[in-house]
């Protein structure tokens, strides 16, 4: 162990969360610090689909503000990041054909019905059998574009990255907080523990002073087909499978939701099952034979939602369990952290993602 760092806040995890927590204290003037135990962006927020599925109906309710602040927030993120890393972030998608249940009903469905027409014109070939469609208003990114440009732009706005350090404790006193880690010790006004599906309480939470957060790890797998960039301009997502061009020719599928703890391996049978329903969807796409195949793991709560603020120990903060839409909500996640940890009115109330509703 050396030196000692001294900052306003300390942040565990430098995913697309703690980074971009960060970067908006950053702008807000604190100085931070981030220690990641692996590179920045290598886990789940660059395994990710990069969906911004606002208007998911898998999403629960109580989402649906936070998203919809997120979606409006997301032009001006992608633009700072864009500003400071002189690297750009497009949106690689503007709309999204989204599985209509039957039995949700045309009441039941938000968006105007996909025709034969607009399927001509965004997806031509796409066989949707006799399964209804609506249009849904949501973008999407490549997560390898923010993988690139979030970490040197918070580096740019003056933020400290510690990488390959790993969070090992944390002591709250009445003046702030003493953090130990594997390289250097971090004297720092507050704590917020971003540490993704490694938040959790099967990660020995106790031991490291902050109190055990039922976030678990829900693996994901992942693989790339090809097609030709014109055969697909939109997300797809049908039942069990989604299809998320990247424009150039790669169309991300996904994924599996397996709760089998921190197991990151990929079976490759399981990608090429997914990529026979995708290509049933797309047959003009082909699954090559040396595919492109991932897996990451969601931090998973037991509702599905967000943990959002205040932890039990003096002067630290939890900003995790982000589950399916972790970068769409990075941009909001940061903006209402921001704002709760510097004792402002939050934009969206944090009351239902509280870590005590457990
Ligand atoms: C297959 C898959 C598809 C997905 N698709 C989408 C999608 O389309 N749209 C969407 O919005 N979301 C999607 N998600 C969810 C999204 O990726 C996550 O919600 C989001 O990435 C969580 O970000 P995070 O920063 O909290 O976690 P992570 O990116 O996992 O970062 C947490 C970091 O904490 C570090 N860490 C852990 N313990 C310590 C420690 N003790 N000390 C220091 N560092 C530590 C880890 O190394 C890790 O880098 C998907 C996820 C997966 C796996």
């Amino acid at each position: 162990m050396n030196g000692l760092i001294v900052a306003d806040v300390a942040i565990a995890g430098g995913g697309i969360i703690g980074l971009s927590l960060g970067l908006e204290l950053r702008r807000r003037g604190l100085s931070v610090v981030v220690v990641e135990r692996q590179k920045a962006m290598s886990s789940a927020s660059w395994a990710a689909g990069g969906m911004l599925a606002v208007h998911d109906p898998q999403n629960p309710a109580e989402l649906l503000p936070l998203s919809l602040r997120s979606w409006e927030l997301y032009p001006a993120y992608l633009e700072r990041i864009e500003e400071l890393s002189g690297l750009k972030v497009p949106l690689r998608t503007r709309r999204a054909m989204q599985y209509v249940e039957p039995a949700r009903g045309d009441g039941g469905r938000y968006g105007d019905a996909v025709t034969a027409a607009e399927i001509a014109e965004f997806a031509p070939g796409l066989d949707t059998g006799s399964h209804q469609f609506e249009w849904l208003d949501e973008g999407s990114l490549d997560p390898n574009d923010v993988r690139e440009a979030l970490p040197p732009a918070f580096l740019a706005a003056g933020g400290t990255l510690l990488e390959e350090t790993e969070m090992l404790s944390v002591q709250s006193g009445a003046n702030g907080v003493e953090v130990e880690t594997t390289r250097q010790r971090i004297s720092a006004g507050m704590f917020v523990n971003c540490r993704g599906a490694w938040s959790g309480e099967t990660s020995g939470d106790a031991e490291r002073g902050l109190e055990r957060l039922p976030v678990a790890p829900v693996k994901g797998q992942m693989g790339n087909l090809r097609c030709e960039p014109e055969r697909l301009r939109c997300v797809v997502r049908a039942p069990g499978i989604y299809l998320v061009p990247r424009g150039d020719g790669r169309v991300t599928i996904g994924a599996t939701i397996e709760h089998v703890g921190f197991d990151e391996t990929v079976q490759e049978s399981q990608v090429r099952q997914m990529a026979e329903a995708a290509l049933r969807l797309l047959p003009e796409a082909e699954a090559p034979a040396q595919m492109d195949m991932w897996a990451g793991l969601r931090p998973g709560t037991p509702d599905t939602l967000p943990i959002l603020g205040r932890a039990e120990k003096d002067r630290c903060w939890h900003a995790t369990g982000h589950y399916r839409d972790g970068i769409l909500l990075a941009p909001v996640t940061a903006h209402v952290m921001t704002q709760a940890m510097l004792g402002e009115t939050t934009d969206v109330g944090l009351e239902a993602f509280s870590a005590g509703r457990f």
